[in-house]
């Protein structure tokens, strides 16, 4: 049986709103999306579930936790209050999961695993506010190529491990992009079975041209998504196959309509 689709609103760039992408979704009959709080913020977590309930649509993954500093400095607070707040809005539209990535260290942290100390401080206080309204909370390893500005897990394994040190239960985002070149991705997931809440695809483009926003449509790039889904099923994982494509040179500047058909036709033959 083939897996159901979803798509990361991203992935129709930023020439389309909030609400007519999601009816764009629904009426090429995707029932599932994955979305940002900078997107939902656009029009705020209320109004965009009205919108979201409206077309019928659930939300797979709301991204993302903040980066989280040393508890003594200036940007604690701020850090934890952006965290209650990412919580509070992943429970109004109902996400499936909040998705962490360890943060944005922006070259403020030189040792990540002293960075790693201080996100799991915070992280701990969001799994307890999460906990008390329902809502779990995963994370995604990223490609190392975002090591020095954006993630702080960088391999399936040490997303799990790292899950394991945790007072509750993680998940973890398998993304096709993030852990393709991986030599023990076959090893890792199976490590992760019964922890993975969501599989993102889409494909690495030769050559790339921007480290966070030239991603490839599956099937113009070099990953063999049919062996990644047939591994990340082998692992247990039933739930939908998203979409999520950053293309600021390719895919955002054509027709969001052009975009979604594209993605709902490569899905069919090439993953
Ligand atoms: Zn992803």
């Amino acid at each position: 049986m083939r897996p159901e689709l979803a798509i990361n609103l991203v992935t129709l760039g930023p020439s389309i709103d909030f609400g007519a992408a999601v009816r764009l979704c629904a009426a090429y009959g995707i029932q599932h999306i994955g979305v940002t709080k900078e997107q939902v913020r656009s029009i705020g977590a209320g109004e965009a579930n009205r919108v979201l309930r409206g077309e019928g649509i659930s939300v797979t993954g709301y991204a993302r936790v903040p980066a989280f500093p040393r508890r003594d400095e200036g940007g604690w607070q701020a850090a934890l209050d952006e965290a209650f707040r990412v919580v509070d809005e992943a429970r109004t539209i109902g996400a499936a999961t909040l998705i962490a990535t360890g943060g944005q260290s922006g070259g403020e942290y030189k040792d990540l695993h002293r960075a790693r100390l201080y996100f799991a401080e915070g992280l701990e206080i969001l799994l307890h506010r999460a906990r008390q309204v329902g809502l779990p909370v995963s994370l995604e390893p990223l490609h190392p190529m975002y090591a020095a500005d954006r993630g702080l897990f960088f391999t399936l394994r040490q997303a799990v491990d790292f899950c394991h040190t945790l007072p509750d239960k993680v998940g973890v985002i398998v993304d096709a992009y993030h852990l393709w070149w991986d030599p023990n991705f076959v090893d890792d997931l199976t490590r992760a079975t019964g922890l993975i809440r969501g599989y993102h695809i889409s494909d690495w483009r030769l050559p790339t041209r921007s480290l966070l926003t030239d991603r490839a449509m599956m099937g113009d790039g070099c990953i063999d998504l049919p062996r990644l889904r047939r591994l990340v099923e082998e692992a247990g994982y039933r739930g939908p196959h998203e979409v999520e494509i950053f293309s600021e040179l390719d895919w955002w500047k054509r027709a969001p309509e052009e975009t979604l058909k594209t993605c709902i036709e490569r899905f069919a033959t090439h993953c």
